[in-house]
């Protein structure tokens, strides 16, 4: 199985500046779409088209977020997902006895609000290790990073609420002043090479297609 251990989160030099809660969303939405469609092309034995580097097919790829031209999708793939696959731990794929549910944004961060599809299965030693931590912020201390469904969901997850609580245009730097319950600066810059990457550790077998719509 592919690890995602030993990540070293360092902030890569040279990229796009970024200012807004919505930036730093769509940033990382934008990478993650460009390496899922690089993996994809890797797992169907095909060049993938980002052989210059993915930054540069991320920048390409989130100009067509901004411009509309493409979406941050709704859940229901995400849903369809999460209700099925082997039980194992979402977060590193682990075996458990039981298992609990973990909320991918804190329950204790939104109190009252309900976000649909926010929790993932999750072992005890993980779910305890994280406490209330936020997702990225967990994984940068531990040098590790999320499986790339996790990450979407949470992305979506992250954006979606933004969204309604219109804060996407607000400088990302105060977010976490305002009440927003992540930080946007938290989220990935740049992902890992495509072979420390695991797309879903509940569906090892399944890959999103490459024409498919993220
Ligand atoms: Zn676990």
């Amino acid at each position: 199985m592919a690890t995602t251990t030993h990540w070293d989160w360092s902030d890569p030099k040279g990229q796009r500046r970024l200012h807004t809660v919505g930036d730093h969303i769509l940033w990382s939405y934008s990478a993650l779409t460009v390496t899922r469609i690089a993996m994809s092309c890797e797992k169907a034995g095909k060049p993938h088209p980002y052989r210059d580097g993915r930054t540069k097919g991320a920048n390409m790829m989130m100009k067509q977020y901004e411009g509309l031209q493409k979406n941050i999708t709704n859940l229901d793939r995400d849903d369809r997902l999460a209700q099925g696959g082997s039980a194992v731990c979402a977060h590193f794929g682990c075996s458990a006895i039981t298992f609990h549910f973990d909320h991918l944004i804190p329950q204790s961060k939104i109190k009252d609000d309900y976000i649909p599809l926010n929790q993932v299965r999750s072992c005890p030693r993980c779910n305890t290790s994280r406490g209330n931590k936020e997702l990225m912020v967990w994984h940068r201390e531990n040098r590790t990073f999320p499986s790339l469904a996790v990450l979407r969901r949470y992305l979506k997850l992250c954006y979606g609420y933004a969204k309604h609580r219109e804060c996407l245009d607000d400088l990302a730097k105060d977010a976490s002043k305002n009440g927003l319950p992540f930080d946007p600066v938290a989220l990935p810059r740049k992902l890992p090479p495509l072979e420390q990457l695991v797309w879903d550790y509940a569906h090892p077998e399944f890959w999103p297609a490459q024409g498919e719509v993220t």
